[in-house]
Formats: structure tokens, sequence, C-alpha cells
């Protein structure tokens, strides 16, 4: 097996290097993952950098070229985010969503829908938010109950959601909800395109463990929706969230997470050469074992990475094989945010980010979908296991 790149890959790659170095500013850039929390400027910067991304043909390389992307493979998009990661470049405020809402809208929206939405989302004009969870319906999405009531010419919108990220600042929705209440419980859900500002819409920040409210309750009271911004036939929803959530916990995990992951394990090993608390921690054997056995986890993800990717530049799609990498992404995460309360001791409560780390890592075993979940679809689905 050869994980070399080609001669055009690398001159990719190049290109990319050479387009970062002169369009990151400096004051702008991070050796850590950047987040809302780290400035109260975050979403102006967010969205400068977007728009940047945008103008340069860089914030959606890998969607086809009518629709602002570069048509550009897995193994380049694999390139770019590294080279995004080398120049410490900020998290533009599209995030995840170029790669959740939008490949939904390519596959399935309609032209209007394309047209209106995705050089919007590229560019970062229209921030967006996720309106899947419910209280009473997260790991058993399909028993969501928000309704969706045909009227006239369009819907209108009853009920909750909650855990929203970015709900706060998001210009639209991507909601899913009961059109069908007479279909079976999966056939009866679509997945509409809801104007934030709409009348109806209440949005309430919940405060997380780290300090930030990074998402929020939705609460929708006869919300008015037009009938054109349904994406799919009614009753497909279903169909489509399946196709966003296995973005979310495969590509997504793929291009980003993992390597926040490598980069928290170089900032470790960085920090505990510096601290004299710490150089002594990593006299100690026990230390020394899992400091190695992160790294070896580290190494672990970087391969399924590369089959997920393998998965992709294939089918197109993302496999179930993502649940393996989302499982052995965020409880290595945990595992390593963890070793490093234990190596820096005092000194991790000093460090702003390495706090922050730790914190966040409690709700990635949670987010798009528990590991409790995904083992579950492992079972079922690739060791063909009985439900
Ligand atoms: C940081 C963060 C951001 C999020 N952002 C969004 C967002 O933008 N949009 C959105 O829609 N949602 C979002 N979520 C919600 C997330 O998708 C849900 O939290 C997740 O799907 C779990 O659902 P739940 O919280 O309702 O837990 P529950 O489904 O109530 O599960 C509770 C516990 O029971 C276990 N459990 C449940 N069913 C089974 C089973 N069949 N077998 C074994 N164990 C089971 C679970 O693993 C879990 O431990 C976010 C969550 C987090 C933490």
């Amino acid at each position: 097996m050869d994980f070399s790149f080609s001669a055009p890959e690398l001159a990719f790659a190049e290109e990319a290097r050479a387009w970062l170095e002169a369009n990151v500013p400096p004051a702008w850039r991070r050796d850590h993952c950047w987040s809302r929390a780290d400035d109260p400027l975050w979403l102006g910067i967010a969205r400068d950098w977007q728009r940047k991304l945008h103008q340069g043909g860089w914030a959606a390389i890998s969607w086809p070229r009518e629709h602002g992307g570069r048509g550009a493979t897995v193994i380049e998009r694999w390139l770019f985010e590294e080279a995004l990661d080398r120049a410490g470049a900020p998290r533009p405020a599209a995030g995840a969503y170029v790669d959740l809402i939008g490949p939904a809208i390519l596959r399935h929206g309609t032209d209007a829908q394309r047209t209106r939405f995705l050089g919007r989302l590229l560019s970062g004009e229209d921030l967006w938010c996720q309106g899947f969870s419910e209280p009473g319906a997260g790991s058993d999405l399909g028993a969501l109950s928000t309704r969706g009531e045909r009227r006239g010419d369009g819907f209108v919108v009853n009920g909750q959601k909650v855990w929203t990220s970015y709900a706060d600042v998001a210009d639209w929705c991507f909601l899913l909800c009961r059109t069908e209440p007479a279909a079976p419980k999966h056939h009866g859900i679509s997945l509409l395109l809801v104007d934030m500002r709409s009348p109806g819409i209440t949005v309430r920040p919940l405060r997380q463990i780290t300090g930030d409210a990074e998402f929020s309750e939705v609460f929708f009271e006869d919300v008015r929706v037009p009938a054109e911004m349904m994406v799919g036939a009614p009753g497909a929803g279903w169909q489509i969230a399946i196709g966003i959530l296995a973005h979310e916990r495969g590509p997504v995990w793929t291009f980003t997470f993992q390597r926040t992951i490598r980069r928290s394990l170089e900032r470790l090993l960085g920090a505990a050469r510096a601290h004299p608390a710490a150089r002594r921690a990593l006299a100690d054997p026990g230390y020394r074992q899992r400091l190695a056995q992160a790294h070896i986890e580290v190494e672990l993800l970087r391969l399924v990475g590369y089959r997920s990717l393998t998965r992709l530049l294939r089918t197109g799609q993302p496999g179930v094989e993502s649940s393996i990498e989302k499982v052995l992404g965020s409880e290595t995460d945990q595992r390593l945010q963890e070793l490093a309360m234990e190596v820096l001791g005092p000194w991790a409560m000093l460090d702003e980010e390495c706090r922050r780390a730790y914190l966040y890592s409690r709700s990635e075993t949670i987010m798009g979908g528990t590991s409790e979940i995904q083992r579950n679809l492992i079972a079922q689905r690739i060791l063909g296991l009985p439900r």
C-alpha cells in the first residue's frame, strides 16, 4: 500500500499553502482550535475569514465548480485541511454546515434552493443551525414530535428543539419535523429550511460546563414556512437526515476533530517538557506508558480516517464505518484530556485552552450520536448482529 501523494496532489498542497500564507492575517493565527470562547470578536473574524475563503474559491473545495467549489478530490481536501491547520487559520463562520446542509441541498434540493442558499452558505452571509434533537428525541430521533402542518401554500410549525448549536447567531435552520402524521414513524418526517427571523421563534441559550453557551433551546409557535422550503419530497426527511448524520460522524470527524486531537497531543508533549511539575510526571513509567498509548491511538485514528476517505473516494458517500471513527476519536480525546490534567497538574487549570479542551471533551461522546448508539450501529450493520 502506497500512502505517498502524487505530484499533482503535492502541487495542489503547495498552492493551498501559498494562498493561506498570503491570506491568513497574523493576528488571526492560533496554535489551537479556535472557538467563540477565544475572542469576543469571534463572529466578525469567522465571517471575514469565511468571505475570504469563498472569494479565493477555497470555502468548499470538494463541491462542484458551478456551485462555488473547485471539484477537488478527497485527497486534496485532506491536504487543504492540513494546510489550514499549519497556517493556524481561524474557524470559518460556516463551520461544519458546509459538510452537513450543503451536500443535502446539492443532492436533494431544487434548483431554486441551490441558487438561493449555497452561495450565501459559502460566503458566510447566511449562518445555519441544525434543528434535529428534541427533549424527547435525541438518540431515538425518529420519535420527534415537532409538527409541520400543511396549510395553504406552506407549513405551520409548532414544537421545540434542544441542543441547537449556534441557534443564537443563525439566519437559517434545517429543521426535521413531522408533516405526515398518518404515515409510519420514520416516513412521516420532512426537512424544512426555516428562516430564524420568522415570527414565532424563540431562542434560549443553554450554558455548558465550559462556560460557553454554544447551543440553545429553540421554540416554534405557529411559525409559517413556505412550501418551497421543503428539501426533497414530503416524508423523505428521514433518509436525508441519515445522510447528514453520516457526514457529521464521518468527514467532519476525519477532516476536523482528528487533527484537533493530534494537536492536543502535540501541545501536551510540548507543555510537559516546559513545566517542571510535568517533567517530574514524565519520569513516571505509568505516565510514559499512557503518553505512548495516546500516540498509538492518535495514529490509529489517522489510519481509520484514511479508510473513511477511501470509502468517500469510491462511493461519494460516507459509510457506516464512520461510527468506528466517531467512537475512537471521541473516546481517545477524552482519555488524552484526562491525561493532560494529570500530567500538567495545577498548570492545566491555569492554561485556558487546556482547561476548556478537557471540559469540552465530555460532549464529544454525545454530540452527533452517542458512543452507545454508535456501538449499536457497529454491532448491527458491520458485525451483522441482531437488533
Ligand atoms: C455539544 C453538543 C452539540 C449539539 N448540537 C446539536 C445541534 O446543533 N443540533 C441538534 O439537533 N442536536 C445537537 N446535539 C444533540 C445531540 O445530537 C444529542 O445530545 C444526542 O443525539 C443524544 O441525544 P440525547 O441528548 O437526547 O440523549 P438520549 O437519547 O436521551 O440518551 C441518554 C443516554 O441513553 C443512552 N441510550 C439511548 N438510547 C440507547 C440505546 N438504544 N441503546 C443504548 N443506550 C442508549 C445514550 O447513549 C445516552 O447515554 C448536540 C449535543 C452536544 C453535546
